[in-house]
């Protein structure tokens, strides 16, 4: 890789976006030295700061069930992993979760599951998002996060209420997608759906995983172009954690080594693309949680300004595991939002409650700011 200055490229990135050339980026997603990480970082959260103020948004997650009609080779849920118990919360189960996130001021909720298409879960889903949007008055951020769907049920569910759709592609890369998912899996499918989300008018919400078998830097920077290319609002992207259960981590150990190497990339991910972007939302995942107690922080200190927190009842919570080690799966969610509080307290942020913490990226493109 060619020889970049460091202090020249982070100056230059924090005053203007969309600076970086993909090779920089590369760089930037390369860097290991802990004096240049540190750099890094916290240039990218200067312009986090900037954008959105010392301030985190939640996202209340509802994970419905965990059926799916996919089989991505990288998912413990995936149809055709037999060793996960299958569930689906029943109607009431969901609104009580809903309730929950409204009495506990979250300001916004993820109704998620796996990929179910069906005129029966279309109508199931718009009833949801009225209903929620009824118990709140309207005030509570309505995203979904239920896979790829046709354009006439996108459009049905944002007519309902839902104001966002988070859909990964997990790789801009497309041999890469071609290894992770079965032939019928169809990458041109899943970017034309974000394309129909735009036409929607959702927030749209992506992302991808860093440190997949056979990834490069470079494929990390391709990445963050795409996003740029498709104009995403929201920014989801976690580390990947090998399921055992799984094709693509059946043979994958979690050592301490491999831990520390996918949490440097994945705080290296968020800030090359805050500093790349600026102005969209970027959520530390749990999955950076999964990889150090304190990796939702410092996600934020990298550049990230958004936490989804579990709501779903914990009863449910070991159906859904996409990858192994998931973090709070035996806390209740008072707990879990008592500590996720204290800590970002700690690291100097408060929390936007009650707001649907609305991406300044989706407000400009809109005249709203
Ligand atoms: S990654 Fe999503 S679409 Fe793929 S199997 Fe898992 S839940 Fe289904």
């Amino acid at each position: 890789m060619a020889k970049f200055d460091l202090g020249t490229i982070l100056e230059r990135a924090k005053k203007e976006r969309h600076s970086l050339s993909r090779n920089e980026l590369a760089y930037l997603i390369s860097l290991k030295d802990p004096s240049e990480l540190e750099l890094l970082h916290s240039t990218a959260y200067e312009v986090k700061v900037r954008h959105s103020g010392k301030v985190v948004s939640f996202r209340g997650i509802i994970e419905m069930g965990n059926y799916c009609s996919k089989d991505c080779f990288y998912c413990g849920i995936r149809k055709s992993n037999r060793n996960t118990d299958r569930f689906e919360l029943d109607e009431e189960t969901i609104i009580r979760a809903i309730q929950r996130n409204i009495d506990m001021r979250y300001g916004s909720i993820v109704l998620q599951s796996g990929e179910i298409i069906s005129e029966k879960n279309t109508e199931y889903i718009e009833r949801l998002v009225r209903k929620a949007g009824e118990m709140s008055d309207g005030k509570l951020g309505i995203t979904l996060s239920l896979g790829e769907q046709s354009l006439e049920t996108y459009a049905r569910w944002r007519a309902a209420g839902a104001h966002r759709y988070l859909l990964r592609v997990e790789t801009s890369n497309r041999e890469l997608y071609a290894r992770l998912h079965p032939a019928n899996h169809s990458f041109e499918r899943r970017v034309q759906c974000l394309r129909w989300l735009r036409e929607c008018d959702y927030q749209v919400g992506s992302g991808v995983m860093s440190g997949l078998p056979g990834q490069t830097d470079d494929d990390l920077a391709g990445d963050i172009l795409f996003m740029h290319e498709m104009d995403i609002d929201m920014i989801g992207m976690g580390p990947y954690i090998p399921h055992h259960d799984t094709p693509l981590g059946r043979d994958v150990p979690l050592t301490p080594e491999y831990a520390e190497e996918r949490l440097r990339l994945g705080l290296n991910m968020i800030s090359a693309t805050r500093l790349f972007l600026h102005d969209v939302n970027i959520a530390s995942t749990t999955a950076l949680q999964a990889l150090a107690d304190d990796g939702r922080e410092r996600g934020i200190l990298a550049g990230a300004n958004v936490i989804m927190p579990n709501t779903t009842d914990t009863e449910y919570r070991r159906g859904y595991q996409l990858y192994e080690n998931k973090p709070s799966l035996d806390e209740n969610t008072e707990e879990s939002r008592d500590n996720l509080v204290a800590r970002i307290k700690s690291i100097g942020e408060t929390i936007n409650w009650d707001q649907q913490g609305t991406s300044p990226h989706y407000l400009v493109r809109h005249g709203k700011l």
